[in-house]
């Protein structure tokens, strides 16, 4: 059976589905390189609901949920069948937890999960199921929606965390500019903490980390790490597979989770 310890990566800006560069390229490589999963868990930034939901579909629809954008990315699709029977476990798992979780038949897949999935399996020929967010409650929720789904990996199901590692819009620069400081420190102190496996610094990166504010005005980026952390197991360590900065502040970095135990 393939073992698969959970992801977090940085999905930038929409048009990293298009635009070549270092995280672009690094995305390509890594569906590459991976196992292949029988399916795959997203937890997206772009899908935030009141209490945790699936996706159940079995053909999810392709969301273009940006605007401003060049024509091409608008005609991009990625027809990825769902897993109905994936949703239904994690549904099972949340309740099994004192979690309730609805099943969103209807719902396809945002640019959070088929953007750097379209790099990772362009034949989209892996499953894919959605996990909302929650991003009125804070990180130790999402920590604990994360603890229900250790194990998965061992079933060869990839979850896989997508947000962003810095992200502030307000903040960002010309393309090729050098990274602020305030971006740098807090990506520094992030990765430092997930190398170490300190799960109760990095719930508390609000008041911890260095520029925490700054570097997310809004937590949602950020959020997807702490279900991909829960869903390595207590005390999991995560190793950088990725640093790069894109528009000057916009932290694109990545880790790979192995699990506890
Ligand atoms: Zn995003």
């Amino acid at each position: 059976m393939k073992h698969l310890g959970p992801l977090f990566i940085s999905h930038g800006a929409p048009n990293l589905a298009l635009d070549d560069g270092p995280a672009h390229r690094f995305l390509q490589q890594l569906g590459r390189e991976l196992p292949r999963p029988e399916a795959i868990l997203v937890i997206s930034a772009h899908w935030s609901t009141t209490a945790p939901a699936v996706t159940g579909g079995a053909a999810p629809a392709t969301i273009h949920d940006f605007y401003g954008f060049p024509d091409a990315l608008y005609e991009l699709r990625y027809p990825a069948p769902g897993a109905p029977t994936l949703a239904t476990e994690v549904h099972q798992r949340l309740a099994a937890a004192g979690l309730d979780c609805g099943v969103d038949e209807a719902r396809g897949l945002d640019h959070g999960a088929w953007v750097p999935l379209m790099l990772m399996y362009p034949q989209a020929h892996i499953p894919v199921v959605q996990l909302s967010l929650q991003t009125q409650l804070n990180p130790a929720h999402h920590y604990a929606v994360g603890r229900t789904l250790e194990g998965l990996g061992e079933n060869g199901i990839l979850v896989l965390g997508s947000g962003g590692l810095v992200h502030n819009l307000g903040r960002l620069g010309p393309p090729g500019s050098p990274a602020p400081p305030w971006a740098t420190d807090f990506e520094t102190w992030v990765t430092k903490h997930v190398e170490a496996g300190d799960a109760d610094a990095l719930l508390d990166y609000r008041t911890a980390a260095p520029a925490a504010a700054t570097a997310h005005p809004t937590e949602e980026h950020l959020l997807p790490l702490f279900t991909a952390l829960g869903a390595a197991g207590a005390g999991a360590r995560g190793r950088p597979l990725h640093r790069s900065f894109d528009y000057a502040s916009l932290a694109m970095s990545c880790y790979a989770f192995d699990m506890a135990g």
